[in-house]
């Protein structure tokens, strides 16, 4: 069994339910055995900013995926709830990140480990904080250090 971190957010079609309900889909996968949801945070848009405003939250799970069986997995549950991949940082029904798996690294096009830039997302840091404040991602620091040092511009808790 491993523990792992998954970001969820979402801006298009009434974000708050996608959020609620995708969370129901990722904590009814079979070899996902533990499932605990932070708080939802209303999040401004980050890059493309003529959007509305995210709905953010982190799952901290126990699963026995594999971090591509996982990646896998919501990749389908992204796909379900009607994503369209248009272009980066572009509104979205649902985008689902593994923020970390079992603290390891990984490094392909297709799946990097921890996530590159959830270090310096508020609107994964800070949820995280709430369920997991001493969680490390990478060499970066722990999730409560981190929401520390980065404020809560921008980030308010629903
Ligand atoms: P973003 O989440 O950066 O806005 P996308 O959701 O469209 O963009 O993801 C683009 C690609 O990122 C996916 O095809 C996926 O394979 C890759 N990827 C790399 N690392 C990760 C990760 N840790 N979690 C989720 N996707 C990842
Ligand atoms: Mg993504």
């Amino acid at each position: 069994m491993h523990t792992a971190v998954i970001a969820f957010g979402s801006n298009l079609n009434h974000p708050e339910e996608q959020i609620k309900q995708a969370a129901q889909a990722v904590a009814r996968l079979p070899e996902i055995h533990s499932f605990t949801l932070s708080p939802l945070y209303r999040t401004a848009p980050v890059g493309y900013l003529e959007q509305d405003d995210f709905i953010n939250a982190v799952a901290l799970i126990e699963t026995d995926y594999t971090a591509s069986e996982l990646l896998y997995q919501l990749q389908n549950i992204e796909q379900q709830f009607g994503r369209q991949r248009s272009f980066r940082n572009a509104p979205r029904t649902l985008d689902l990140d593994i923020i970390d798996y079992a603290c390891s690294r990984y490094d392909t096009p297709e799946l990097q480990l921890p996530h590159p830039r959830a270090h310096e997302r508020g609107f994964v840091v800070h949820p995280l904080a709430q369920i997991a404040p001493h969680y490390p991602i990478g060499q970066h620091g722990t999730a409560s250090e981190l929401a520390e040092k980065i404020g809560t511009d921008g980030i308010t808790l629903l």
